[in-house]
């Protein structure tokens, strides 16, 4: 079996029993061919940075690294073509080098692009939606690839198409994006509120995003973990009132719907379980919504901890939270909610 612990932002120390590499979408096609003629489970891995191994996986995991970024400027535009394997965050180094702007509230997100649609990554106001043009993806049964306009992905808050419809046998190879001349400065949250619209350039938005990041998240290069654990849980209004009735201080946002989003961190944190510890895994000390990997942490750890924090928020605010980190067992993902239940 394969160590899988440098190819998992938590560190853990699963094993694989093939580990191999796509560099083309042919490649990817063949190799996982190849695993299902040996009838093995298939797991491609971008950067591995919102994976959990509940175990060891008893398949083959294919790391995407299909490359390349291609840009076309229009009048109004810059449309960049990227491969799924590209980084994430240098991918933001890139356009903001190059004078294509829109991308950097999204610095210091890792893992990489392909992996970005899934979930709709999202931080400081802006989410992948609002840069996207196309998805292309491979389908696996068939070998044949298709473009999905930003409208079939469906994007929702931490969800897309393929979370659902796309996510058996299609493998994401390359995404479009469109980024507008006219730039906007999106300075709703955090420090970035203190800049001056008037004034401001997307090289400060980036120093003051990676700035805000590095101070309150740890680094996984250090302290293995996968980000926010858990999703920020969507509520109806009479929940929220009643919230906000007894914790006049709790943070709520609108959402679609007449629901309202509590802040999961904030909850976690009113359950007083900032550096609550189980085996190896403890909630960190200064972000109540990460889970760290103390070093010698099993995926059991984390599950054990993640269940204890769900009970401890359910019997204090009568709110479920669902993990936004994907579950990965045996044989492919698992459901994470029961397996936290
Ligand atoms: C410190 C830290 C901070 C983070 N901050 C944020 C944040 O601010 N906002 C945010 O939204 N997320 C955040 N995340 C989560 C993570 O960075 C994103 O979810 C990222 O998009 C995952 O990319 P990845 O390449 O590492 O995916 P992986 O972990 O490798 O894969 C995730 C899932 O997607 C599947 N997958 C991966 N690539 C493909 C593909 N090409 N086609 C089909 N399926 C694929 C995998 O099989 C797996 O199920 C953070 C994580 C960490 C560790």
């Amino acid at each position: 079996m394969l160590s899988l612990k440098e190819f998992n932002t938590f560190g853990l120390s699963a094993h694989a029993k093939c580990l191999d590499i796509a560099e083309s979408a042919e490649s990817l096609l063949a190799l996982w061919q190849k695993a299902k003629s040996q009838k093995q489970p298939v797991l491609l891995l971008g950067g591995g940075s919102n994976v959990l191994f509940t175990e060891d996986f008893e398949g083959t995991v294919i790391l995407n690294r299909i490359m390349g970024i291609q840009y076309q400027e229009t009048d109004e535009s810059w449309r960049l073509h990227v491969g799924a394997g590209e980084n994430w965050h240098e991918l933001v180094c890139y356009s903001l080098k190059n004078q294509i702007y829109g991308l950097e509230n999204l610095a210091l997100i890792p893992g990489c692009a392909g992996a970005a649609p899934i979930q709709n990554i999202g931080a400081y106001g802006i989410e992948f939606r609002d840069v996207c043009e196309y998805v292309d993806v491979l389908n696996l049964e068939t070998g044949e690839q298709t473009r999905l306009s930003v409208d079939e992905c469906q994007f929702g808050y931490r969800d897309s198409v393929f979370k659902h419809k796309y996510q058996e046998s299609y493998f994401i190879i390359s995404v479009g994006l469109l980024l507008k001349k006219n730039w906007q400065p999106m300075l709703s949250y955090g420090d970035l509120t203190r800049l001056s619209r008037g004034s401001v350039t997307p090289q400060q938005i980036f120093d003051s995003v990676c700035t805000m990041r590095t101070s309150k998240l740890p680094d996984p290069a250090i302290t293995g973990n996968a980000g926010s654990f858990f999703k920020n849980p969507i509520v109806s209004a009479e929940v929220a009132v009643k919230i906000k009735e007894s914790y006049p201080d709790s943070p709520q946002y609108p959402h679609a719907n007449g629901m309202f989003k509590l802040a999961a961190g904030w909850l976690i944190e009113r359950c007083n379980l900032k550096g609550y510890r189980i085996g190896g895994a403890s909630v960190h000390l200064r972000q109540a919504l990460v889970l760290i990997n103390q070093g010698n942490a099993t995926g059991k750890d984390i599950i054990a901890l993640a269940a204890y924090i769900r009970q401890q928020v359910i019997s204090k605010f009568g709110v479920l939270l669902e993990p936004e980190v994907r579950f990965i067992g045996s044989k492919g993902e698992i459901d994470a909610v029961e397996c936290i239940s």
